[in-house]
Formats: C-alpha cells, structure tokens, sequence
C-alpha cells in the first residue's frame, strides 16, 4: 500500500468515530462494476456498495442527469412542490403498483415512516396507544431507534434500550409462530421479502399468501421492507411482485437511488387516505429535487437498459456456478437466494475469505459471520461471474483449515 494510502487510513481512524471495522483500502473511483483504489488497484466489485449501485458506476446518463438538476435547483422545502418530486412519485407509483408515496433521506427512515403509518392508521380506528407489530427475528431494518426496535437482532439492540414498545418477534416462514403473536392489538406484520443482513432467506410462497390472508382477515398491515431485495434485484422491480400479492405498506430505499441518499414507503391508498395526514410527518431534505432527479434517471435505466431481463439471465447464471462452488468445497453447506441476491453458507467465519479476495482484487461481503453474501451491480454480466468465481474458489482453497 502506498503512503498517501496508509496515511488516509491513519488520519480516518483519527477523525471517524470507530463504528465501522473497515477494510483497509480507500476506494477512489469507479467504473462498470469495477473500483480502483487511491493507488490504482482495480477490482472487480461484488457488493456494489451494498446492494445500492445497481447501475454500474461512472453511468453516464445517470451522471449527467444529476449534474444538470444539480444546475437547475438541488433543493427547497417539501412545503412547495418540485417537479423531479412528483415525477419520482409517478414513475415509483407504476413500477410499484402502490398509490402514495413518501421519500425519505435512507432506509431507517423509510421504516421509521412505516412504523408510524401502522401505529396512526390502528389509532384511527379505535383511539388506542398500545397496539402491538409483529416483526421477524433474524431481521434487519435499520439503525434509528424504531428500526432498531423491530430489528430481529437482540446484539443490535441491547445497550440501546428500552427499544419502542409492543413489539414482537416470530420467525420468517413460520406461519404457527406469526399466529402465536397476533391479538387485537396487531396493527401490523413487518418483513423482508428476502432477509438480507440476516443471511439471505426468501420469504416462501406460502407464508406471503398466509400473512396476506390473516392481515386482509384482521385488518392487519401487511408492510415489506424491500429497501436491499428490491430495486430489480431479484429479477423483478420489487421482490413481492414475485408472489401475486400486494403489501399495504412497502420501503425501498439502498438501489432507488443508485448513491444519492434516497429511500420511501409507499402504501395503498386506502392506507393513505386512513393515516399520516399534515403535521404526522416530515423531512427537509427527503424528496428534494436532487434526490428525485436520481430516483427518476434510475428508473428510466432500468427501462432503457433492460436491466430486469440482465438479472433473471444473469442471476441464474451466478446461482448455476455457486451450486457448482459449494459442490466443489465441503466448507460450504448451502447456497439460498433469489436473482442477484445470493448467499453461499459456510461451515465458520468467511472473514478470511474476504480479506483473501480482496487481496486479490475481488470486493465481497458478508452477512453474519458465515455467510458470504453476494449483491453486484445489475448490469452484472456472465463474464463477471466466471472471473469472480475463479478468484473464489481459490480463496477457499487458500484459506483452508484457517478455523479449525
Ligand atoms: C440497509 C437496510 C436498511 C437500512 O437502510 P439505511 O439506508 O442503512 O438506513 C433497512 N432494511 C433493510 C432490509 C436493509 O437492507
């Protein structure tokens, strides 16, 4: 590593408040699906940001989109409209099939929004303050104290509490556990569609249709966070869509806006028309015409770039060569996902796999400590996928035995 390099990574550690362990490189630009780092290094990235830089980085349309509204105007105040805002609305509206939006600045605040839509809605309907949401353990929803508080990960939790209230945990794909909660308290059913920090678990086709039978029953929200599995990545634009269901309630945020901090939850209109009215909510920047110019540019990429037919295609091609690595290797147990959203289980830690790879030019994450989790950009190609397994599968020859 060169000095400039070390000497960056010295004066973060100074200056940064130490709440993430990073790896020691400091990314300086991109292209493709490929990163450089401050000395040149190149590498061939597989996290894409976490699951945010769908498009591929350096995306000329995309670039140039946010440099003439950067030009025009990047903010004023969500008590005027703006015109990125409302066409952000509409293009979201229709890929979504939901009716309301609200734009947010990240994904805990679209949970957060999510929450305080399920708690006003029941509160609507009978004036009480203790009603009860049902959330998933093994969850992750974000970092705010809401997010926190259905965050299914008592090691997030504990010395933050006490969390919000009347929350309660059942288990993803366990319909009897989710029944074993429900009271007339239920407000709302929250969940990824597929568990991504949690180590990437599809929520079956069974348990959707279930919830959504007992949330139509009961009166109950039925809420997804789509804020990591949405966005195309699982091969349609938001992951429930898969399922012939709709939610009441969904979050997106991470991919929405491809690096410009964007998220929203969105609901039907009868939720809509049944809960947060002015003065329930705000942000000053969520919705700014910067942000929105982004949303709006994605979505249009989307199209013209064909990037949900590029996912099927390829995310079945990444699912065919990690069957084929976990074959090859005893270490690996399993590999569960859905499109461009995959995990391949491991027997112990994958922390030096990683390290490995990135010694080697490879960008990888986890999600828990032994699963290596794998969210590229969208625009992904076959090619990719066969150098990356190249450098894998040596990884873990290499590190074999690291553990025992
Ligand atoms: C990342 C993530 C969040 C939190 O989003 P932030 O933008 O980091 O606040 C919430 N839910 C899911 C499923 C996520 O993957």
């Amino acid at each position: 590593m060169s000095a400039e390099m070390q000497k960056y990574i010295d004066e973060a550690e100074r200056v940064l408040l130490h709440t993430y362990n990073r790896y020691q490189v400091v990314f300086d630009r991109g292209e493709g699906v490929y990163l450089y780092d401050m000395d040149g290094k190149k590498y061939l990235d597989f996290v894409s940001g976490i699951a945010v830089f769908a498009l591929g980085y350096h995306n000329e349309a995309y670039n140039d989109a946010l440099k003439s509204q950067i030009d025009k105007i990047i903010h004023t105040s969500n008590y005027y409209y703006n015109a990125p805002a409302i066409e952000a609305a509409k293009k979201l509206k229709a890929v979504s099939g939901m009716d309301r939006v609200f734009f947010t600045n990240s994904g805990a605040e679209a949970v957060e929004g999510a929450v305080k839509t399920a708690r006003k809605y029941a509160y609507l309907k009978d004036g009480s303050t203790d009603h009860e949401i049902i959330a998933m353990n093994h969850s992750f929803h974000g970092r705010t104290m809401g997010a926190l508080s259905v965050t299914g990960n008592p090691h997030y939790r504990e010395a933050f509490e006490p969390m919000i209230g009347n929350i309660r945990f059942a288990d993803l794909n366990d319909f009897d556990s989710v029944m074993a909660h429900v009271t007339d308290k239920t407000c709302a059913i929250l969940f990824e569609t597929v568990q991504g920090e949690g180590g990437i678990y599809p929520a079956t086709e069974e348990f959707m249709r279930k919830v959504r039978a007992l949330c139509d029953e009961r009166d109950i929200l039925m809420m997804l966070d789509e804020i990591q599995c949405g966005m195309g990545r699982t091969g349609a634009m938001f992951a429930w869509q898969r399922y012939g269901i709709r939610p009441d309630v969904m979050t997106t945020a991470k991919a929405l806006g491809c690096g410009v901090p964007v998220g929203a939850f969105l609901m039907t209109e009868k939720v809509g028309a049944n809960s947060l009215v002015a003065g329930d909510h705000g942000t000053t920047y969520g919705g700014n015409p910067l942000a929105c110019a982004a949303v709006c540019e994605v979505i249009d990429l989307f199209e013209k770039q064909d990037v949900l037919a590029n996912v099927e295609r390829v995310g079945a091609y990444l699912e065919r060569r990690l069957d084929e690595v976990a074959s090859k290797f005893p270490r690996v147990l399993e590999r569960r996902g859905v499109g461009l959203m995959q995990g391949l289980v491991f027997d112990g830690p994958v922390g030096g796999i990683i390290g490995r790879a990135m010694e080697k030019g490879l960008v990888l994450i986890n999600a828990g400590t032994d699963i290596l989790r794998f969210v590229p950009s969208l625009v992904i190609e076959e090619r990719h996928v066969d150098d990356m397994v190249e450098i894998l599968c040596e990884c873990i020859s290499e590190t074999e035995g690291e553990w025992q």
